[in-house]
């Protein structure tokens, strides 16, 4: 094994091809990357695999990543989304540098650009009609044939082409073909539109212009403009690679990007085309962008994942050319595993069943030692009240316990977090047999949770002093789409949606719970991890539950397998 291959092995196979041209000296050994989202929606867990990559490339060797709105199509892009994408960037724990960089500001240079090509003899003014364009075009098993407009001179085009920018002809009237190959086997190479006629009013270049680049044309000039060295795309684009270079080659641009194409991120149970997301919220199948069952970035930030379990997603994902769909239960377990490090402990009781100490004084209340978060000794511990009257999980008792339930039953005994052991005396029954409240004794000698006389107990239960415990509202989310790839089959995606993916319940919980800010996250001991929610009150908390704490999704998905 070389020396450099040692260095590369384990590297994901795009930054091997950044550290081999780094080792060959290319480019002076500055790495330049950008993040091209058109504005015109919120970014989303897709994007964020991209931002992981471009923006972590360029980290990781001393280079600088671009963030580039790429703004090139004047009627559906906003402020707004500029403004929600920066934001999302640098919660992700990301640094685009000082200034946002625009498509737009290019549109002079672009021009100019073509204006270049036109004289070469590289591009041309063509004012057929699509209908007649297709049989010039050919198809994949046809190839197609030089339409009139190839054989005009360049000054006859850049006549033209002056008067289709000083708006002398009709939206669609012509456009501007560069002048490739019309046999060529790929059809994107088939003398291709660069610039058409669109008045729009631009979000930031109001009606300066009514000829707007394409996509193909105008993104290798954006990053040859702005020096990139390596610009990353998703693997949709690879066909369009050669209409890349072609433009570059053909107008000697001095500074030569390149791009690299890697599979997208697709996750199951969700939708991640920016089209089907805005309907979502527009047709208000969800409460806006941020609804925490979105997958957009700041949904999950409202759900309460935090930035640094999204990196790691983005890291066990890799960086591929193979199309997968990943199970959104891979995402669930990076959540788990950086809130697990990080979230404080707290109590709260979903489904409350009063318990009473016979034994314990009427008004006394002593406080218990609570570690904050075993995985964290730094986190400390705090003082829980403890008193006669306690509310315990109702799914923490059973009358006629099945074999391996650990928990209360008439005559057992239970540790309580924190606390004492318990043992149930006696089950009170309301009229139609459900049950109300149970009597418990308390064993002082085992605060803290163990008996002086070697004793053991096998469950270990959550409670809340009743004196102290405040309702807030919870909220709990379920998968987006009843379905695996939403809208894949003949229905509408909207169709499959789940009608359960939103509950909404009322949870009894202690002060530190009632004090979190929104933004703040915890783990429900024993429950899952939970994220004050900004809809919160003074008078009302509310809180969504980012992620249970087992897998109950797989476990479910198993048996529906075995079936
Ligand atoms: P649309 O939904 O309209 O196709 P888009 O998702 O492609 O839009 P862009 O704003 O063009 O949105 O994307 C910005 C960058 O993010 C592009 O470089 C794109 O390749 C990348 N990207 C978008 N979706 C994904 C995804 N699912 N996985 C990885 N990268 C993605
Ligand atoms: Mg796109």
């Amino acid at each position: 094994m070389t020396e450099e291959n040692k260095t590369t092995a384990g590297l994901d196979f795009i930054r091997q091809i950044v550290a081999a041209d780094l080792a060959a000296g290319k480019y002076d050994g500055k790495i330049v990357t950008r993040f091209p989202p058109e504005p015109n929606g919120y970014l989303h867990i897709g994007h964020a695999k991209a931002i992981c990559l471009d923006f972590g490339v360029a980290r990781e060797n001393n280079g600088v990543c671009h963030l580039r709105m790429d703004d090139t199509n004047p009627t559906k892009e906003d402020t707004e989304y500029v403004d929600s994408i920066a934001e999302d960037i640098h919660w992700l724990g990301y640094d685009y540098g000082p200034e946002i960089f625009y498509a737009s500001d290019y549109f002079q240079q672009m021009y100019e650009c073509a204006v270049e090509l036109i004289r070469r003899g590289k591009a041309y003014v063509c004012d057929l009609s699509a209908e007649e364009w297709e049989k010039y075009r050919g198809d994949s098993t046809t190839p197609g044939t030089n339409p009139p407009g190839r054989s005009r001179t360049p000054e006859e085009n850049l006549a033209l082409f002056e008067r289709m920018k000083n708006g002398e002809f009709d939206d669609g009237a012509m456009v501007l073909r560069a002048a490739i190959d019309m046999q060529s086997p790929n059809i994107h190479m088939r003398d291709p539109v660069i610039y058409r006629i669109r008045r729009a009013e631009h979000f930031r270049q109001g009606n300066k212009w009514c000829i707007y680049p394409m996509y193909d044309f105008a993104h290798c000039l954006e990053d040859a403009i702005e020096g990139v060295t390596h610009s990353f795309c998703t693997l949709e684009f690879e066909i369009h690679r050669p209409l890349y270079d072609w433009v570059l080659e053909a107008i000697d641009f001095p500074h030569r990007p390149h791009q690299y194409e890697f599979s997208r991120l697709q996750l199951s149970y969700t939708v991640m085309s920016k089209r089907k997301l805005l309907q979502l919220v527009r047709e208000n199948h969800v409460r806006g962008w941020d609804d925490p069952r979105m997958p957009t970035i700041c949904g999950l930030r409202r759900r309460g994942v935090p930035p640094a379990a999204i990196r790691a997603f983005s890291d066990a994902l890799g960086v591929t050319k193979i199309n997968s769909v990943t199970d959104m239960g891979v995402l669930e377990r990076c959540i788990r595993e950086e809130l697990n490090r990080t979230a404080p402990r707290r109590m709260a009781v979903m489904k409350p069943l009063k318990v009473v100490l016979t034994n314990y004084p009427e008004d006394q209340v002593e406080y218990l030692d609570a570690v904050n978060n075993p995985e964290d000794p730094a986190a400390g511990s705090r003082q829980i009240p403890f008193s006669r009257e306690l509310w315990i999980e109702a799914t923490d008792f059973m009358a006629e316990p099945p074999k391996g339930y650990y928990r209360l039953a008439p005559g057992r005994e239970v540790r309580l977090r924190y606390g004492y052991f318990i043992r149930c005396e006696e089950a009170v029954y309301d009229d139609q047999g459900n049950v109300v409240e149970l009597r418990c004794t308390y064993d002082p000698e085992t605060r803290g949770g163990n008996a002086p006389d070697g004793r053991k107990v096998k469950g270990t239960i959550h409670w809340l002093s009743a004196a102290a415990a405040t309702p807030v509202e919870v909220r709990l989310y379920d998968r987006l789409f009843s379905v695996e790839q939403p809208g894949s089959g003949d229905v509408d995606f909207l169709e499959e949606l789940n009608p359960d993916s939103l509950k909404i319940t009322t949870a009894l919980v202690e002060d530190a719970i009632v004090q979190m800010q929104p933004g703040e996250c915890c783990q429900f001991e024993r429950q899952g991890y939970f994220c004050c929610d900004p809809d919160s009150t003074p008078e009302q908390r509310v809180f969504n539950c980012t992620v249970t704490l087992k897998d109950s999704w797989s476990k479910v998905c198993q048996k529906e397998n075995k079936k």
